[in-house]
């Protein structure tokens, strides 16, 4: 009995616990965070998890990630060439001509071949997760469901072989003449703080969708891509969010309501293989669509 009220005592008064193996949170440093731009963050892998800045809006119900199984894409590491080739970005004609187009939509797929980070470590069989070729990947899906079913886009950065031309993005986006309304879609996946070339802490996956804060079109626009891409999924839902200081660039300087949509955590071992599977790349594009044809049938 005295033993058990020792122990309470100690437990009570921190005697004799080593503090550093019970409750202490685990910490990282900028440099653990992959590719760190503090001034300029790009996506939800530059500012980290948690910051108290960030805004959530909880918009859904929160639905764990669900394992499939099918086959994993197999990504060529290709050469760069020394030249950034500038391919000017069109808009599309589309084939059907049932729908009237509503909007033009600006498809963003953040990134490219020349971005330091923005890559998982490699799986045991040897491959490895790359943003820019994903990002890629889903607005191409994208592009031949858009052309089928009437709705004009943008396609931004037809380069691969180029850095994260944010200034190029964006000056392309606001000086694209258009009759129809103009929304800004920027695709991309996500990664949690990790010490260099390792996997991160595998609790954190999910999709998440930012917006420029306290915009409410974005706000608005950025729950419906949510909605969908959750529903298409059925990955951890990370909700809607914002941030009043050091928002992303390209929602910060587009001159037209813009979204940022996160897809996944590629630096979440599990997660990243899941991001390798083309099957949930065309979930991922095709919740993506049906995002846009709500908006395109109901507006904004
Ligand atoms: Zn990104």
């Amino acid at each position: 009995m005295l033993e058990k009220l020792f122990a309470f005592l100690k437990r009570l008064f921190g005697i004799g616990t080593d503090s550093s193996s019970t409750s202490k949170p685990t910490t990282y440093t900028d440099k653990d965070v992959p590719d760190v731009l503090p001034d300029e963050p790009q996506d939800g892998a530059d500012i980290g998890i948690d910051t108290t800045e960030v805004e959530v809006v909880r918009e859904l119900e929160v639905i764990e990630l669900l394992p499939s199984i099918d086959p994993i894409l197999e990504i060529p590491e290709i050469e760069l060439p020394g030249e950034i080739v500038i391919i000017e970005p069109t808009e599309n004609e589309p084939v059907a001509k049932s729908h009237k187009p509503r909007y033009l939509w600006c498809l963003d797929n953040g990134h490219g071949k020349k971005t330091a980070g923005k890559r998982s470590p490699k799986l045991p069989d040897g491959s490895q997760f790359f943003e820019y070729e994903f990002n890629r990947d889903i607005v191409k899906r994208m592009m031949t469901q858009l052309d089928d079913l009437g709705v004009k886009y943008f396609n931004l950065v037809p380069e691969v072989d180029i850095d994260n031309y944010l200034e190029g993005r964006v000056s392309r986006a606001n000086s694209k003449s258009s009759i129809l309304p103009k929304l800004y879609l920027s695709i991309h996946a996500n990664a949690a703080p990790a010490p260099h070339g390792k996997w991160s802490n595998p609790t954190i996956s999910g999709i998440e969708t930012w917006y420029y804060h306290n915009n409410n079109r974005g706000k608005k626009l950025a729950a419906i891509f949510q909605k969908h891409l959750i529903e298409a999924t059925n990955w951890k839902n990370r909700h809607i969010k914002s941030r009043a200081t050091k928002q992303f660039y390209v929602l910060k300087k587009t001159g037209m309501t813009a979204i940022l949509t996160e897809n996944g955590f590629y630096n979440n071992e599990a997660q990243c293989k899941e991001l390798l599977k083309p099957s949930v790349r065309q979930k991922i594009a095709d919740a993506h669509i049906a995002a846009i044809m709500e908006i395109e049938t109901k507006g904004m």
